[in-house]
C-alpha cells in the first residue's frame, strides 16, 4: 500500500520519495574514550524498535532535506513532520 508522507518543505508526497534515516535521539555516546565496546555496539547496531509513537529521521530525496517524522510504528499513522535542526530534543 502506498503511503503519503509529508515533507515540511514540499508537502505530501509518495513514500517512494523518502529515505528512512534512523531513529531520532539515538545519540553518539560521549565521551567516546570512556565508552565501552558494548555501548558502541549498541549505538552502532541497535535501535529501540519502538512500538507505538516514534520519532524518526527521514530524508526527502527530492529536496534533500532531513526532517523528523513522528509516526506510530504499529498503525503507520503519521502524527507530525518537522524540519530537522540537529538539536537533541
Ligand atoms: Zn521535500
Amino acid at each position: 500500500m502506498m503511503q503519503r508522507f509529508s515533507c515540511p518543505f514540499c508537502g505530501p508526497r509518495d513514500e517512494t520519495e523518502f529515505f528512512y534515516g534512523g531513529e531520532a535521539g539515538n545519540e553518539r555516546p560521549e565521551p567516546a574514550e570512556e565508552t565501552t565496546a558494548k555501548q558502541w555496539a549498541r549505538y552502532l547496531h541497535m535501535e529501540n524498535n519502538v512500538k507505538g509513537p516514534a520519532r524518526e529521521i527521514w530524508v526527502h530525496l527530492t529536496c534533500g532535506e532531513f526532517f523528523v517524522m513522528e509516526r506510530d510504528t504499529v498503525t503507520h499513522e503519521v502524527h507530525a513532520s518537522e524540519a530537522f535542526r540537529g538539536d537533541r530534543t
